[in-house]
């Protein structure tokens, strides 16, 4: 779906309100207070009310019309965003599914500059929209089996005074490929990792490689202790060997400079905190390349992701890393 199609099929409010009261409640509206079915649905109309300002005193300000439920049993009156990321900034729904709509299709990455010109919104909104789209694309791969190529790249290491970075200490991020087969194509974690020594090694091996599974790399001195419990074959790219039969690591080297030309294309310099984010989203593109729709699938996450609030993505610590479990909608025609 594409910016025409979002700005045709949600054109106005109570299309895109539709929408969502189909994804959030499939089998009918509840009560968001007593979970209760018996819920009515009205138009509040448009009204205004007293804004009080120390410039200008009280202004009467517009307040649009809007969608509402109210529960006969409990009376309590809820709009469908309410609970929702979609109710954490006053945009209207339209400019939430536009933004989604420009990022699911940019090919080569989204700047928060583009997204304030196209979307019409603010650059610090722009810039919340983009963050908070790029969450809901986490990964959410579990472990891989078959055949597992592993590397890993360095990225970023612009000298930072205050942190006494020099110019090399870039980040080290981590890729895990499992390759495709003929029932599902190839797909990948990429998240960064504090170094590449064995340790930091063995425990993503541990959380994403099944224990049967054949392991590609390349003759890196972290990866030396995986043949002591795995299946584990190593190209030896200091000697000039790239591929060897099956045993290489082209498909996450290939990864690697996906994700290069679109962060360093697109984004020219990407804090480490807000690093993860920049990887869910090439990886979820990359992961759902023959999705139906990227497009319902992010809509989905948003929609039942617990709310990634400002001030936690404006925080000195990123958040930890949150695993979203969602019910497939494919079925739904859109
Ligand atoms: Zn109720």
């Amino acid at each position: 779906m594409n910016l025409i199609d979002v700005t045709k099929k949600f054109g106005t409010a109570e299309a895109a309100n539709d929408f969502l009261e189909r994804m959030r409640w499939p089998e009918g509206v509840r009560c968001v207070k007593c979970d209760g079915t018996k819920v009515s649905k009205y138009v509040k109309q448009a009204s205004t009310r007293m804004r009080f300002s120390a410039k200008t005193g009280y202004v009467e300000k517009p307040v649009p019309a809007r969608i509402l439920y109210v529960c006969r049993e409990c009376k309590r009156q809820f709009s469908v965003t309410e609970g929702t990321i979609f109710n954490d900034t006053h945009l209207p729904l339209q400019k939430w599914f536009m933004a989604t709509a420009l990022m699911v299709n940019a090919k080569k990455g989204l700047s928060a500059k583009q997204m304030e010109r196209d979307v019409e919104v603010t650059y610090k909104t722009a810039w919340y929209l983009c963050h908070r789209i790029r969450e809901a694309m986490e990964n959410e791969n579990g472990v891989f089996g078959g055949t597992v190529e592993m590397d890993e790249t360095f990225m970023g290491g612009r000298y930072d005074e205050r942190r006494k970075r020099a110019r090399y200490a870039k980040q080290p991020v981590m890729g895990v490929i499992q390759r495709g087969t003929e029932e599902e194509h190839s797909k990948v974690h990429a998240f960064p990792i504090p170094h590449v020594r064995r340790e930091v090694i063995a425990d993503v091996v541990k959380n994403y490689v099944a224990p049967e599974a054949q392991i590609y790399t390349d003759e890196g001195g972290g990866y030396r202790h995986l043949k002591d419990k795995h299946n584990h074959a190593i190209v030896i790219h200091s000697k000039g060997e790239y591929v060897r039969g099956e045993v290489h690591t082209n498909s996450i080297e290939g990864f690697w400079s996906l994700v290069k030309r679109q962060i360093i294309g697109q984004h020219h310099f990407v804090s480490v905190k807000h690093l993860q984010r920049y990887l869910n989203e090439v990886s979820f593109k990359f992961n759902n390349r023959e999705a139906e729709s990227l497009f319902l699938l992010v809509i989905i996450r948003l929609l039942i992701g617990s709310a990634l609030k400002y001030k936690t993505l404006i925080a000195t610590e990123a958040p930890q890393q949150r695993l979203l479990s969602i019910k497939d909608a494919a079925e739904e025609p859109f």
